[in-house]
């Protein structure tokens, strides 16, 4: 009840946000979440704000000081917060189509170094041309049964090498 409270919050707002009322209903709303949920990937973008400070600096000393009268009080309002990092998720729709496999040879991570807000997939193992590159969407140290159940989540019962060889 508390996500249903949570998406009907957060769809009135989108639906104020773009100034249509008629967007989608609720459920179809709950459906496209929930793909979200099932294919975004965590990721850390550089301040907005900063970046914005900086470009100011970066002006003509003239052009520097007329947008300072405007930003100084914002700059001295938020202290250190101007430069906090944004930590979130989204969705890539390469990596989204990825397949999954508990042996995958890639990983989609986020590494603690990137700032950019882009998704880095690296191969775990040399990969030939013409494989499919795959991506784990679980953990796949569970157990046979645990990673069964975890993916019924994404409507699939997973048939991959290390499935085939651990399934009895
Ligand atoms: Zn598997």
């Amino acid at each position: 009840m508390q996500i249903k409270d949570l998406a009907f919050t957060s769809l009135q707002l989108l639906r104020a946000a773009i100034f249509d009322r008629e967007l989608f209903s609720l459920e179809i709303y709950g459906h496209i979440i929930g793909m979200f949920e099932l294919n975004n990937l965590d990721l850390v973008v550089a301040s907005p704000v900063e970046d914005y400070f900086l470009y100011i600096d970066d002006r003509p000393s003239s052009e520097k000081e007329e947008a300072e009268k405007v930003t100084r009080p914002i700059l001295d309002a938020l202290r250190d917060e101007y430069a906090v990092i944004c930590e979130g998720s989204a969705f890539f729709p390469l990596q989204s189509c990825m397949n999954h496999s508990c042996r995958p040879n890639a990983k989609a991570f986020k590494r603690d170094e990137d700032r950019d807000g882009r998704a880095t997939i690296i191969a775990q193992i040399p990969i030939r041309c013409g494989d499919e590159v795959t991506i784990s969407y679980i953990d796949e140290d569970l157990t046979f049964e645990e990673r069964q159940a975890a993916l019924a989540d994404y409507g699939f019962i997973c048939r991959c090498s290390k499935c085939q060889e651990e399934e009895t």
